[in-house]
């Protein structure tokens, strides 16, 4: 497979970045592709090792092992090198229906257990991907996929996040008709309201919408299945059901002051963003001007950086309750897993840009929310690990100055909001309740977050066609 000395003759290069400073000046994406020649060059790094592990696509000790999708990474890096752009595009296309969403968005477990980086640089797989997912669209190689007829049934899906688009795709080309609905105005769910623009621009959420439309899928918007009544109709209208409503329900701080003017989960405010943006009006909470303390080390509390940054706040601070990680792997978490180092990611390597020092830090607990009518500062102390456990250090604590708050803390289970209304149960972790994607309800399935609980967009979209599988399986009796 590819150029068998390429990994010994170039040195890995990932797409450039518009510069940490110039690039929070505006809400666009800032990645700077590679030309064609170089990428081509890149793929051919990939070495011919023998035994993939890049596409392994499971966990281990709850870190990935390579593509959760099974990309087919070393048979479309070969046919890359060798410039058959289209069909590199096609061998990528069999395993991953939305290649231009997870070359953006997805953190790349299959980099971390390539064998090139088991002591060195990996293969750039992911940049390689959106070259040619992006190339695709441009070319015209992407087009509508339609079954070659319609045997009739009728599927809804309840949620058009990534479960729910990667459910609808797969089961439109296995013959089904099948309805999204969506509480929102726009479809995409996470995609088009969680994560902000500088990561995935809003126009290629629709373009790939608008794809799937003519594709056969119907979309229906601002469609809220709030009651039992709505529920029933749905229930007696189609011959299955699949609630991907996500994991919405956030993680919170109980403590004194939460219900302060000022203090706000992460997702209301990153959505609160999109929509004025797209509106070209002012966000209901801003940034601008104000101490803002971010809670939380995922990458929602990354976003809540760079978003807060390129509306002007006047200073940054995360609050983690975890050490330091080490920049090296520990025993604990040796190759192909998934590598649980000290990184820096966007959001954090702008905020070192602008205020010349990272914002980070670490073993904190936060204990108050402190003001009359509206946040004036955050009461914290610090922690220390003590036979495996944090624990706080007597006398440390210390009045942080904060006029916003942004709570990224993760997620509780799936919003049960519409859920309850379909008489699902749930799991202990709120989830709803599957055995092999079918709920309690024999008519009524479910996946990604919505099931398993907050995941990774690329696991999502795995959810989402293995659930297609399980229910044309169910409606066929294949
Ligand atoms: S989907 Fe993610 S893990 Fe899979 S090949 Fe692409 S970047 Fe790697």
């Amino acid at each position: 497979m590819g150029n068998v000395r390429g990994f010994l003759d170039f040195k890995k290069a990932n797409n450039q970045k518009i510069a940490p400073s110039e690039r929070v000046k505006n809400f666009k994406e800032f990645i700077k592709p590679l030309d064609k020649k170089e990428r081509e060059i890149q793929a051919g790094r990939c070495m011919d090792c023998g035994v993939a592990f890049c596409h392994t696509g499971k966990m281990s000790e709850g870190k990935d092992i390579g593509c959760p999708l099974n990309n087919l990474i070393p048979e479309w890096n070969d046919l890359l090198y060798r410039s058959l752009w289209e069909e590199a595009f096609k061998r990528l296309e069999l395993t991953n229906p939305f290649p231009e969403f997870t070359g953006r968005v997805c953190p790349a477990p299959c980099e971390d257990s390539c064998v090139c980086a088991i002591n060195g640089e990996s293969v750039s797989i992911k940049d390689n991907e959106l070259a040619l997912a992006e190339n695709a669209f441009k070319e015209g190689f992407i087009t509508p996929l339609k079954p070659q007829k319609y045997h009739g049934k009728k599927i809804a899906i309840i949620g058009s996040g990534p479960a729910g688009l990667a459910c609808a795709y797969s089961l439109n080309l296995l013959g089904y008709k099948v309805s999204v609905y969506e509480r929102s105005d726009k479809a995409g769910g996470l995609l088009m309201y969680g994560i902000p623009d500088m990561k995935l621009e809003k126009s290629v959420v629709q373009r790939r919408i608008a794809l799937l439309e003519k594709s056969g899928v119907e979309f229906k918007l601002n469609q809220n299945i709030n009651s039992k009544e709505k529920a029933n109709k749905l229930l007696k209208d189609f011959d299955a059901l699949i609630l991907c409503t996500g994991a919405s329900e956030p993680n919170t701080l109980n403590i004194k002051g939460k219900d302060l003017n000022g203090v706000k989960f992460a997702m209301d405010f990153l959505s609160e963003n999109t929509k004025s943006l797209l509106k070209n009006s002012k966000p209901a909470t801003t940034a601008k001007g104000k101490n803002v303390l971010v809670i939380g080390s995922g990458d929602t509390s990354v976003d809540c950086i760079a978003v807060a940054l390129r509306q002007g706040a006047k200073s940054i601070t995360r609050f983690e309750r975890s050490p330091k990680k080490s920049e090296l792997r520990s025993k604990d978490n040796p190759w192909p897993l998934k590598a649980d180092i000290f990184t820096t990611d966007y959001g954090l390597e702008e905020a070192k840009a602008v205020y010349q020092k990272d914002v980070r830090e670490y073993q904190k607990l936060t204990k108050e929310f402190v003001g009359k009518d509206k946040l004036e500062g955050v009461l914290a102390s610090d922690l220390k690990r003590e036979n495996g456990k944090n624990v706080e250090i007597k006398g440390s604590e210390k009045l942080y100055k904060a006029d916003l708050v942004l709570l990224a803390m993760g997620f509780s289970g799936s919003e049960k909001a519409i859920s309850v209304n379909f008489g699902v149960e749930f799991d202990t972790k709120n989830n709803i309740a599957t055995t092999n994607y079918q709920s309690s309800h024999e008519k009524i399935f479910s996946c990604g977050d919505a099931r398993t609980g907050q995941s990774l967009v690329v696991w999502a979209i795995k959810d989402g066609l293995k659930c297609a599988l399980r229910v044309h399986k169910e409606l066929s009796g294949e």
